[in-house]
């Protein structure tokens, strides 16, 4: 027999891959001695199970959970669907990582008409019958919604009609007899859309909704956030079942999370909130507006101490942050879930920093406590201090997710993703936000809602998504159905300007100008211990001075893939390359290069400067001709006339670089292979430019690093490199100069990583190009791959994208074989990688464990990759 159901007392906090983050800490807090509600975990083998088995819960777990539950009756001295002393239960899911909003809690399941008859009758008083009927009317609530799919916002509906017509406006104003006639209506609600009578038999309750919570495993939201996050769908959830503890049950009762130290800032002290008389989702779903938990301490100091004491104890127990969900029932606390908690990038680095000051952890910890995509939320724009002053503030919401954005307001997550897809900035502006949300959220510049406080699903899914977010400005009226919303007398419409300050809560009718971001304070010592455990190095993808500078600011130790072919789209640029292009002669094409020679040079030289001795790998033209010609009739005639040739003759030079598959046509070294003379340039621009900035400051001793695109055989990069080398010697010589430099070819095409030990021959480093590497493996474009690969999500046949996820067993296997051949051919080959990949810490620590030399990404991931690059050497050395 298999186990797959495990008392709380049975389990420990190691075990999470089988019983969830929240079953596994449920079990520590019991092993602590804290006090949590006795029951039991459904691992996550049994959801594995529950598929393999076609979505069917078998016998053998079926059993396992019965013979679990007469145990927790015994307990708890309760049982299941007995009238006299029922015992109600709550159905959890809780998955390996924690997926915030994804999936739902069932609370007071077992309860029915003859359950809540005989717990009335236990104690008839007209309080006691509201708790009952209330906690009913949620179950009916939550049931229908997580286990049937009928929207609690129908069941809202019925609540509003209730209150309406009784002339009220707080739930909590409801009476019993209110209570029990919304059951009524719920029930009914139930019959006419479902077209059955809600189940009433506790055994049957609770099956269905432990398949609920299986099957939300696999609903679309799930599956979006998973692929936002990294989590394999091979995972699963398991399932918690535990016995309720009443929040709604009196004035001495209530609920409440609350985090150890501060989840935006990181600062050290409990920071949290709770409601009075409620239940569970109560306090986030921002029906009232909850107390903050230092209130607590005057309503109900002794709770309020035990509360302290085991939140302290909880965080040097886990040595992390927690954020902790509880529940008080007349007067006794209970402790319902603890978990490290969510905290925004600066926060995350004030704690981590604090942590090794107070001892608790070790700077090698430190390094590892910090997600390294998080980084990116601080090396995004700030406010401009000066244009913040000047701006006047029309309203404040909760400070709820740290961060600048400055954007035009959309009223709807489909709205956010269609003009942020047409390269619109936004800000997402909801009464409040769902799960449905979460894509459009993430499109968004920043979110502002109406309604909901710190915690709130804005709050905490703009945290994790580092996101900016100002929550909870009620002063807002909001409109969203007629698109437009009044704040300060003034109506804000799609399309409108605003900018919102999730550090402070503010918001500015207006556009704010922003400034970049600095590594300092915090940030600067936590990136000094990463860099201390790293063994990769990190460069940057750059291509102008403005973008080196601050890749060097953000610690790039050099440029990994300079593109020149960004530098010839500038309009005197570009028609000196269209002169090249439709040239009839070689001496006419070398007249209209040599035009160029001069830009390119001085680029070059501008890019050494900033690099102040630092490294650059240079590409040579990369892109098919064809791009540097134009497409609109107009345009033709207008550059034809500027080419001094005929409008036919230009006409007839594009139709002869058409061709049908760009992307693997007339391009790269192909180009150099056909006309020789833009390698010559090139190679001209950038010997020239490094002898210069030699002289100018000899102390960098730069050594120029010429890189050859998609070469496929030996043979033709010792064509275009012996190009180079005459031209390059002869510069040198003639500069009277000593200066080395080395030619390498970039690792792109299937065939070069196949024939990767002949090309080490001539190449004296590799660099590994993994968009186009992914490209032609797969055998699909980039471009247009987005249209077909949403399919293959949905089929779980592939679980996130190549092109931003290294494919580690097809092209990493191409990757991971060329590097080792390259190396038997020159041992002191130099590797390294520039796709889109060398800023993806999953990528990273690929590039890390198959010993490449450095990794390339933009600017703005190279703290993250610098990150990602120390977390992969400890995690090696652990092994
Ligand atoms: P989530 O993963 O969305 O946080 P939880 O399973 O933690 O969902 O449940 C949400 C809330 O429901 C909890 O914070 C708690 O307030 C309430 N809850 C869950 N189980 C119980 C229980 N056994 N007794 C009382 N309240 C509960
Ligand atoms: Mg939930
Ligand atoms: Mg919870």
């Amino acid at each position: 027999m298999h186990k797959y159901v495990y008392l709380f007392s049975e389990g420990n906090g190691s075990m999470r891959e089988l019983l969830g983050g929240k079953g596994a800490n449920l079990a520590e807090m019991t092993n602590l001695g804290m006090p949590v509600p006795q029951g039991f975990t459904i691992s996550t083998e049994a959801c594995t199970k529950y598929y393999e088995d076609d979505r069917n819960i078998n016998d053998e777990i079926k059993a396992q959970v019965y013979e679990a539950l007469a145990r927790i009756e015994k307990i708890n001295g309760k049982k299941f669907g007995d009238a006299k002393n029922p015992l109600l239960v709550s159905v959890r899911s809780g998955a390996r990582a924690s997926m915030p909003g994804m999936m739902d809690t069932i609370l007071n399941l077992g309860l029915n008409d003859e359950v809540a008859a005989g717990l009335i009758a236990g104690n008839p008083t007209p309080a006691f019958t509201r708790f009952v009927y209330d906690s009913y009317r949620r179950f009916i609530q939550m049931f229908s919604d997580v286990v049937m799919e009928l929207s609690k916002k129908t069941f809202e509906v019925i609540i509003d009609e209730v209150k309406a017509a009784k002339g009220v406006k707080n739930d909590i104003d409801l009476d019993a007899d209110d209570m029990k006639k919304l059951v009524d209506l719920f029930k009914a609600h139930y019959k006419e859309e479902k077209g059955e009578d809600f189940p009433t038999d506790p055994a049957v309750q609770l099956m269905e909704a432990i398949k609920a919570v299986f099957r939300s495993w696999d609903n679309p939201r799930a599956n979006v956030y998973r692929r936002m996050n990294d989590i394999p769908y091979s995972w699963g959830t398991a399932v918690n079942v535990q016995p309720m503890v009443f929040g709604n049950l009196n004035d001495k009762s209530g609920t409440g999370v609350a985090f150890t130290r501060d989840p935006a800032t990181g600062e050290k002290a409990l920071f949290g909130e709770y409601l009075i008389n409620a239940q569970g989702e109560d306090v986030v779903a921002g029906i009232r507006t909850p107390s903050k938990i230092s209130k607590l301490h005057e309503e109900m100091p002794a709770v309020y101490d035990q509360f302290v004491d085991i939140a302290t104890r909880l965080e040097n127990h886990y040595r992390d942050m927690q954020d902790m969900e509880f529940t008080i029932e007349n007067g006794k606390l209970y402790m319902l879930q603890t978990r490290n908690g969510k905290r925004t990038a600066a926060a995350a680095l004030k704690i981590a920093c604090d942590l090794v000051d107070e001892g608790m952890i070790s700077r090698e910890e430190a390094v590892m406590r910090v997600e390294p995509k998080q980084l990116d939320s601080l090396l995004h724009p700030q406010f401009d201090a000066a244009a913040l002053k000047a701006a006047e503030v029309v309203g404040k919401g909760l400070a709820a997710s740290p961060g600048a954005a400055c954007g035009r307001v959309v009223f709807s997550a489909e709205d956010a993703k269609s003009w942020a897809a047409n390269g619109e900035k936004v800000v997402l502006v909801r009464l409040e936000t769902s799960p449905e949300d979460i894509e459009g959220m993430a499109a968004a510049q920043g979110i502002l809602t109406v309604r909901g406080g710190m915690t709130s699903h804005a709050a905490v899914v703009a945290r994790g998504m580092g996101t900016c977010c100002v929550s909870g400005c009620g002063e807002i009226t909001m409109h969203e159905e007629e698109k437009y919303f009044t704040l300060a007398g003034k109506d804000y419409h799609e399309g409108d300007w605003i900018s919102i300050d999730g550090s402070t809560g503010n918001i500015y009718g207006c556009a704010v100008k922003t400034v970049e971001a600095t590594i300092s304070g915090n940030f600067d010592r936590f990136m000094k211990w990463a860099d201390s455990f790293r063994v990769l190095r990190v460069r940057t993808n750059a291509d102008n001075p403005r973008d080196t500078a601050q890749a060097v600011k953000f610690g790039a130790e050099g440029i990994g893939l300079c593109r020149t072919e960004h530098m010839f789209f500038e309009a005197t640029r570009i028609k000196a390359m269209r002169e090249m292009i439709v040239a009839k002669t070689v001496e006419a094409r070398k007249e209209a290069l040599a035009k160029i020679l001069p830009y390119q040079q001085g680029d070059f030289e501008a890019m050494y400067r900033e690099l102040k001795g630092r490294p650059m790998t240079i590409r040579f033209l990369d892109p098919p001709l064809h791009e540097f010609l134009p497409t609109k009739e107009e345009d033709i005639a207008e550059i034809a006339e500027e080419l001094h040739v005929s409008v036919a003759e230009l006409k007839d030079v594009i139709a002869s670089l058409h061709e049908f598959n760009p992307m693997m046509g007339h391009r790269g070294c192909r180009l150099a292979v056909t006309y020789p003379c833009i390698a010559e340039m090139q190679t001209t621009a950038v010997i020239n430019a490094a002898i210069k900035v030699n002289k100018e400051f000899s102390w960098y001793r730069i050594e120029p690093e010429i890189m050859i695109p998609l070469v496929g055989e030996v043979k033709e990069l010792k064509f275009v490199k012996d190009v180079v080398t005459a031209t390059a010697d002869r510069l040198i010589e003639e500069a009277g100069v000593e200066m080395k430099y080395t030619v390498g070819t970039m690792i792109e095409i299937p065939r070069a990583a196949l024939t990767a030990d002949e090309i080490a021959t001539e190449a004296e480093f590799f660099s590994f190009g993994t968009n186009d590497l992914t490209q032609m493996t797969f055998g699909f474009s980039r471009d247009d791959a987005g249209k077909f690969l949403d399919s293959y999500y949905d089929h779980k046949i592939y679980e996130s994208d190549p092109f931003a996820h290294l494919d580690q067993k097809g092209v990493g296997k191409l990757v991971k074989m060329a590097a080792e051949m390259g190396r038997a051919t020159r041992p002191h080959i130099k590797l390294g990688i520039c796709g889109e990949h060398g800023g993806d810490p999953a990528s990273v620590e690929f590039c890390h464990n198959v010993g490449l030399n450095y990794v390339s990404c933009s600017p703005f991931r190279v703290p993250i990759a610098r990150l990602a690059a120390a977390q992969a050497a400890i995690r090696e050395q652990r092994q």
